[in-house]
């Protein structure tokens, strides 16, 4: 028997227990608990439709930890996936810890009011993950997650070094609307916004956001511009695989976006501090996550591909290789098989994989781990069989930027 339990009932919430119940041989009960109960609902009236599994719905304030913990004791899961938004991080693990249950997410801890993300408040969970002899498994979505398994599988089998790692996230889809994000608006503009970094010889390396830029052809979806970001997987990659010289990541955004965000940027719509309107304390960038379009509402018009991978160069046998290793998702077809687009269908997908993979016991220990710290093949097996498959190729020589 191996129930889990959901937090966090959007589009990645979705395809997370969509796919769980198509699995149903690995996950025997689910439940979905999220701020709103009727869309925990509607996610559940779906799997029904299209699986015939009954996955069980409550409502939950997440930050509340007692009720969270009287939850969990409640449902008693053997894991609680966490796909509610990284605020919520801290305040779920100690409800695993007071309840004596696993954890998994698929981003890693951000403060509310300061747009930083790293891994130092959850890595410093270590101790009392370990103490409870519970598993705490961060970062299985596409990225975070399958970046850092495609890059553990290289490392695995097609390279004894890696000297540098390129993370490539392009998303070639169309959405028909002037201005949306693919995923939370709020968490989204201020990954985005934030500066660049990357890592080189030890040290990092920032840059002012959105302004070092580059093309590439990426395959299915054509000639794209890329812009150099900072993302959490750089600081777990760089902890657990020292050897590496330069890691960075790339996320391609159209010119309308860009255009867009920095118009919204320039009249202090993206701001995280409070501002007084009419005698009331607002967020501008939580207004403006309510007047933009939900994430999950554009699924039904979102046509195109998403090609996501890693391109790393290093040693083989002591002669210099680059591999090239990739998904390519369609948004339609996500749409059809989960009712939600892509973007949501690659971070669900690896969400229920990482859940797999530690209710079965393939991934097991004590205390607080990233992606890159187990076997890559088991995880790797089950995105060729789960809707992600994925292609390597060799280059014929590294990235010539
Ligand atoms: P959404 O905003 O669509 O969904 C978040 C859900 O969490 C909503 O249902 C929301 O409830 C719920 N929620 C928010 N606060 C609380 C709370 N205090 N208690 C209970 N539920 C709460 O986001 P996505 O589905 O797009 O993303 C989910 C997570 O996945 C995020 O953490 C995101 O950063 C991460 N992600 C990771 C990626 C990766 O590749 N690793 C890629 C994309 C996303 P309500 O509906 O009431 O607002």
């Amino acid at each position: 028997m191996a129930k889990v339990l959901v937090i966090g009932a959007g589009g990645v919430g979705s395809v997370a227990v969509h796919k769980m119940a198509m699995n149903s041989d690995i996950f025997t009960g689910i439940a979905l608990a999220s701020r709103t109960k009727s869309k925990c609902d509607a996610i559940a009236a779906s799997v029904k439709e299209r699986t015939g599994v009954t996955v069980d719905t409550y409502q939950i304030d997440a930050d509340d930890v007692a009720a969270t913990t009287a939850l969990i004791n409640e449902v008693k899961p053997v894991l609680v996936v966490n796909l509610a938004l990284p605020y919520q991080d801290l305040n779920i693990m100690d409800a695993c810890l007071a309840a004596g249950v696993n954890y998994m997410d698929t981003a890693n801890y951000e403060p509310i009011d300061e747009a930083k993300f790293e891994y130092s408040w959850q890595w410093a969970y270590q101790d009392k993950f370990k103490a409870a002899g519970l598993m705490a498994l961060l970062g299985s979505g596409f990225d975070p997650g399958v970046t850092s398994v495609f890059a553990t599988w290289l490392r695995k089998h097609k390279l004894d070094t890696i000297r540098t790692l390129d993370i490539l996230d392009c998303n070639g889809g169309d959405h028909g609307q002037h201005f949306a994000t693919n995923f939370n608006p709020e968490i989204n503009i201020r990954e985005v916004t934030a500066p660049a970094r990357h890592y080189l010889n030890g040290e990092w390396v920032e840059t002012p956001a959105l302004t070092i830029r580059q093309q590439f052809d990426f395959e299915e979806v054509g000639p794209k511009n890329m812009y150099l970001m900072y993302h959490e997987e750089l600081e777990s990659l760089a902890h657990h695989l020292p050897e590496i010289e330069r890691i960075r990541f790339w996320m391609t955004f159209g010119d309308a976006y860009i255009t867009h965000l920095t118009v919204l940027q320039n009249v202090g719509m993206t701001r995280i501090d409070p501002v007084i309107y009419e005698g009331k304390e607002i967020i501008p960038l939580q207004f403006l996550k309510a007047v933009l379009p939900e994430p999950a509402s554009l699924g039904p018009t979102t046509k195109g591909k998403t090609n996501i991978g890693d391109i790393a160069t290093g040693l083989k046998d002591g002669v210099e290789k680059t591999f090239y290793i990739y998904n390519i998702c369609d948004h339609e077809d996500a749409y059809r098989e989960t009712g939600n687009q892509a973007v949501s269908y690659t971070t669900g997908v690896p969400a229920m994989i990482g859940a797999a993979m530690m209710v079965q016991g393939v991934w097991t220990g004590e205390g607080v781990f990233n992606m890159e710290q187990f076997d890559p093949d088991p995880y790797m097996d089950m995105l060729n069989n789960h809707g992600l498959p994925w292609q390597v190729k060799e280059l014929a020589g590294p990235l010539a930027f």
